[in-house]
């Protein structure tokens, strides 16, 4: 043990366990990791040389203010330049909307379950995690969330679709909760999985952006554009909260390849936006195949299903890992597993019935 003094609360930061990529078991097929909403398709040709174009510019940093990003994002939502930041992933946008808005004896409110960062970056911002159980079936209670609100609260976040439940909030939903926050409480729509999401009456969070002086939105390039290795988001966020992300920004936090990767990605649109559509008819394949066997799903509208599976997690994710799948389990809650390739999904599809006698 050292001397060294480190912060007294880091005790309570939960730590942040990735999905597995090595199995304990020795299946004798592939192995398929499923564990981390990954997009399964390889970068399409245009990005992979704009990548390889900006190569022999790594020796130096990369432009603070991601211009030719920004400028496609801006032109996509209609939004300006200075509504959008970015960050290392969506991830380190969510960190930066929490260390821009609370610290110590403040509160971060978030649904429970939801994105297993939220809690480790809330501690790691100083403030306190407040966390909402989901309704019972797998939805926000925005009620709850409501009342939760203290004259501590700082950030809410709404995490749509949900990771790990796949669940949406409606418009009329969403649109009463945010008439009913205090205007200074700034709430995060963090729409990871956006693009995956067929609700006709749950709009982009950007029409909330629109509509509401303290509403922000996160995005990523990690999941519809494929670019999760390379560490791409941004927040679209009320002017005066975007200039506090900046100030709490980490100093060349994305890299000029990450940027080449994503101006590539907004120009090939179209092929991306095919690929999602054979992700979601995936999803609507594998989902039909669990509810064939008569097991009851919550409505995902992401890349990836939610298996309430209780007491039976741990021996579903034990077979199918001992067959090569690689899922998220949360012991006694459920599981989680990506839609990927097609031979992932059909393995998943052919393992059902085991599965469903599990729970018998
Ligand atoms: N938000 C949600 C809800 C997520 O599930 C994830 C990734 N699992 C992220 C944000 C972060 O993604 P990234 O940092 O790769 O953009």
């Amino acid at each position: 043990m050292s001397d060294l003094r480190l912060r007294e609360d880091l005790s309570a930061i939960p730590d942040y366990k990735p999905g597995k990529t090595t199995t304990q078991s020795a299946p004798t097929g592939p192995v398929f990791k499923v564990s981390s909403n990954e997009n399964p398709y390889p970068p399409l040709p245009s990005v992979a040389s704009a990548i390889a174009d900006r190569i022999t510019h790594i020796n130096r940093y990369p432009e603070t203010a991601a211009t030719a990003v920004v400028a496609l994002l801006c032109e996509r939502f209609q939004v300006s330049p200075v509504n959008i930041v970015l960050g290392s992933g969506s991830v380190e946008v969510v960190s930066q909307l929490m260390r821009a808005t609370a610290g110590e004896g403040d509160e971060v409110m978030f649904a429970w379950r939801s994105f297993e960062a939220y809690p480790m970056l809330v501690r790691a911002a100083g403030a306190t995690p407040v966390a909402v159980p989901l309704t019972a079936d797998h939805r926000h209670d925005l009620d709850a969330m409501r009342a939760a609100i203290t004259p501590r609260t700082r950030l809410i976040l709404v995490c749509n679709p949900n990771n790990p439940t796949g669940t949406t909030i409606g418009e009329d939903e969403l649109t009463a909760f945010l008439d009913a926050v205090p205007a200074d409480i700034t709430v995060v729509i963090d729409e990871a999985y956006v693009h995956f999401n067929e609700r006709t009456d749950s709009p982009s969070g950007i029409e909330y952006f629109r509509r509401y002086p303290n509403v922000a939105v996160a995005h990523t390039f990690s999941k519809a554009y494929g670019l999760a290795g390379l560490r791409i988001g941004y927040a679209i966020a009320p002017e005066r909260l975007a200039n506090a992300l900046r100030k709490v920004a980490i100093p060349f936090g994305v890299t000029d390849l990450a940027q080449a990767a994503a101006v590539a990605s907004l120009h090939a649109e179209g092929e991306l936006s095919a690929r999602v559509a054979d992700l979601i008819a995936e999803r609507e394949r594998v989902v039909g195949a669990f509810q064939d066997a008569g097991l009851d799903l919550p409505e995902t509208q992401a890349n990836f299903i939610w298996v309430p599976f209780g007491d039976a997690t741990t021996a579903a994710a034990e077979l199918l890992e001992s067959h090569g799948l690689l899922v998220r389990p949360f012991a006694g809650e459920g599981f989680r597993v990506t839609v990927a390739e097609r031979e992932a999904n059909d393995l998943l599809v052919r393992l059902i019935p085991e599965l469903a006698a599990l729970r018998t």
